[in-house]
């Protein structure tokens, strides 16, 4: 083949690859106005926001900047005010509580600061949770993907614990075991290592990374810039608005950065 014709090759790959790439989020002009009395809060004005499968995302900015309520829109727990929001290219706004519902059980996984574990249930039973509104799913599959999903966080051996006997560390694997479960779209995670030591954030980080490389699209809230560097994209808001949004320039690897933190007397790592 000459020279010309492999380069032409090469543009028709790259035309491919691009319209390859999958659309997950797409905000179009989204406003979230909550009225209390006789005031209204705006707290998110006029969003445009894109993702595609396979990005890591995080989202920052101080508190009352709108992270939450963004995150609760995308989760679909609650709906804008003004604008489109095309979730895997379906159209949210118009969906009725039933459907969104059903939405949050099939496209979403949630995992939360503060784990949402069911106390006195197995981490097992914890994970086989979203599967049970599945009908498709029998019970013998239930078992079968809770196990699994145990297993890609590292915590076959503790299935039959209860959360109470976890680390938090622990907890919050079972919460992502329990988020990937219904393989979504999409996983969505409010500041996930707020509760978590340096040490125990890395772990956790490094697992949110080993799942975007298997394709996983992840975005997670965050207040810490150690955070931020673990994703790939950085969205920062401030009053509502979008005021920064970057690739992450020398993105870190959370097991690397794992290896390198000090050991302390204790023999706990510090920062
Ligand atoms: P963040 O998560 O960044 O701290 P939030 O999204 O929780 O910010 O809040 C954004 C703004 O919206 C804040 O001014 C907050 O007071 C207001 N707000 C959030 N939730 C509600 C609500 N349910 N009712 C009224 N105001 C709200
Ligand atoms: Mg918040």
């Amino acid at each position: 083949m000459n020279r010309k014709a492999r380069l032409c090759l090469k543009g028709r790959e790259a035309i491919k690859n691009k319209n390859m790439t999958k659309n997950i989020i797409s905000l179009r002009s989204i406003d979230k106005d909550y009225f209390v009395g006789d005031i209204t809060v705006r707290a998110l004005k006029s969003i445009n926001m894109e993702i595609n499968e396979g990005e890591f995302t995080s989202v920052m900015g101080a508190s009352g900047s709108g992270k939450s309520t963004l995150l609760n829109i995308l989760g679909c727990l609650d709906k804008s005010t003004k604008g489109e929001y095309y979730l895997d290219n379906l159209l949210i706004n118009s969906l009725t509580k039933n459907q969104l519902a059903y939405i949050r059980n099939q496209k979403i996984g949630f995992v939360f600061q503060s784990y949402n574990l069911l106390p006195k249930t197995t981490a097992l039973e914890n994970v086989e949770l979203p599967l049970l509104y599945n009908k498709l799913v029998d019970s013998r599959e239930r078992r079968e993907r809770a196990l699994k999903a145990l297993d890609a966080v590292g915590l076959s051996d503790r299935k039959f614990h209860m959360p109470n006997q976890l680390s938090g560390g622990q907890q919050q694997r079972v919460a992502i075991a329990r988020s990937l479960v219904n393989n979504p779209v999409l996983i969505l995670a409010d500041e996930p290592t707020g509760n978590l030591d340096t040490r125990t954030s890395y772990e956790i980080m490094a697992l949110f990374q080993d799942l975007n490389t298997q394709g996983k699209t992840i975005v997670i809230v965050t207040h810490e810039n150690d955070i931020a560097q673990f994703t790939s994209r950085n969205v920062v808001y401030r009053d509502g608005k979008i005021i920064q949004d970057e690739m992450v320039k020398n993105k870190k690897d959370a097991l690397a950065e794992l290896n390198n933190l000090p050991v302390d007397n204790n023999g706990v790592n510090k920062k």
